[in-house]
Parts: C-alpha cells; sequence; structure tokens
C-alpha cells in the first residue's frame, strides 16, 4: 500500500466508526503524526489530502517543516518550557499541557503576541504507569487555575492510556475522558472550552472515534513502522 491508500484506509475507517456512533465523520480530524519521518514523507501524505500533522519533538519539527511548508501542525509531545517559544511559533495547537508552570510560560508567550496560545489539557486515565497528564481528581482544580487568561486558551482535553492488549479494551479509558470533558464543560469556565477530545493512536483511534475523539494522532497506520531519525 503506498501512502494514498493507506490514508483512504484510515479516513475510511474513521468515517465509519463516526457513523457507527451517530456521529457526522467531519468532526473527528486525523492528525497525521510524522515524528521520525522526513519532510518527503510529510510532503507524499498531503499530495494524498492530508492536512494537519502532528509530531512530539520541537526541534525535530523544526528541521522538517520547512521541507514541508503550507501545513498545519499540532505538538503532540511532552513540551520542555525553554521549546515553549518555538513551538507556539511552529504548532497550532498543543495537546499536552499538564503542569502550571508550562501553562503560565505558554500564557507570557500569548500576551507577547496578543493572541491566546491554544492548548489542550493533558489527563492521566488508567493510573501511574502513563507518564503525564493531570489526575482526573485534579482536573477541575486546574483548569480554575487556568480560567480568564488572555493569553491562554484551553480547547480540550488529550489522554494517552497506557497500551493493552486489545483496542477494545481501551474503551472505558476513552469513555472516562468523554465523561470527565462532559463534566468540565459545565462548569462553564472563561477561556476553558473543552469542544475537543484528542484519544486515539493506530491501534485504537476507531474505538476512540466511538467515544467521542475529536482528534486522533494516527502514525504508524499511515507511515509505517517509524525509523531512526538522525541527530
Ligand atoms: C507517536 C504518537 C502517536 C502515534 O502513535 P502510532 O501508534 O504510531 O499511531 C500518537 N500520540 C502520541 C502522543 C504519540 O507520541
Amino acid at each position: 500500500m503506498d501512502a494514498k491508500d493507506r490514508l483512504r484506509v484510515v479516513e475510511g475507517r474513521i468515517a465509519a466508526a463516526a457513523e457507527r456512533a451517530g456521529r457526522d465523520p467531519a468532526t473527528v480530524q486525523l492528525v497525521a503524526v510524522s515524528k521520525t519521518h522526513p519532510a518527503g514523507s510529510v510532503r507524499e501524505l498531503s499530495a494524498a489530502g492530508a492536512a494537519l500533522f502532528g509530531e512530539s519533538r520541537v526541534q525535530e519539527a523544526a528541521d522538517k517543516i520547512p521541507g514541508a511548508p503550507g501545513l498545519r501542525w499540532h505538538f503532540i509531545g511532552r513540551l520542555q518550557r525553554n521549546k515553549a517559544r518555538k513551538a507556539v511559533q511552529l504548532f497550532e495547537l498543543i495537546h499536552s499541557v499538564d503542569s502550571l508552570r508550562l501553562a503560565n510560560t505558554l500564557t507570557r508567550l500569548g500576551e507577547e503576541r496578543a493572541e491566546a496560545v491554544e492548548v489542550l489539557v493533558e489527563v492521566k486515565i488508567g493510573g501511574e504507569t502513563s507518564k503525564g497528564g493531570v489526575r482526573p481528581a485534579d482536573l477541575e482544580a486546574f483548569l480554575r487555575q487556568l480560567q480568564g487568561r488572555s493569553g491562554l486558551r484551553v480547547c480540550g482535553l488529550m489522554t494517552i492510556p497506557p497500551p493493552v492488549r486489545s483496542a477494545e479494551d481501551q474503551r472505558p479509558a476513552f469513555r472516562r475522558l468523554a465523561t470527565l470533558a462532559q463534566e468540565m464543560r459545565k462548569l462553564e469556565l472563561e477561556g476553558v472550552l473543552i469542544n475537543e477530545l484528542s484519544m486515539g493512536m493506530s491501534s485504537d483511534y476507531e474505538i476512540a472515534v466511538e467515544e467521542g475523539a475529536t482528534l486522533v494522532r494516527v502514525g504508524t497506520a499511515l507511515f509505517g513502522p517509524r525509523r531512526p531519525w538522525p541527530r
């Protein structure tokens, strides 16, 4: 299968999953995760129709993006504060805010450029083996601290649940994130919108869409196995 075929397969599965759940497929955006793959592979997938790409390292993205211009980019990795300025320049959405210090840095950058930095808050679902994220019990307090900031807009929630044996086993984690989002929306905090749910990767994106994902982050199913990235 070439890039075009792989994209058609993934888009078709997203649409079918959305329809099974009674959702409009247009409400799900595919984030093509291009980490470790060169700009040429990104151009190939964009020629096949992909418009939105995801990267998890700022420097790798900064090296790659000029070779694949005219596309939209999301940051999906752990963001170090000393790379935040660069990230804000490169990416339209940062999926992985889980500390007040990082949120404060991003808020200052948003104030500086007089345009709110758009972020998702990463939530730790499924216990201590997940690397990052705000614990569900702490989420409301965290969001309350982020409300009313001119430099920051919280657009939704994101999660990376620990791997499980089968995709179906991931359903409770996705459902939990969707339920949390509903609860947080009811708080009606200023500048905290919670419209987006970023969940689902190559192994489980269809389940995530059935449970309400609006952003699925798919790498391997689109690009094949990850490559060693020259550093
Ligand atoms: C690499 C990565 C993905 C994509 O993973 P695949 O299994 O290759 O689809 C999704 N989300 C995050 C946060 C990642 O780092």
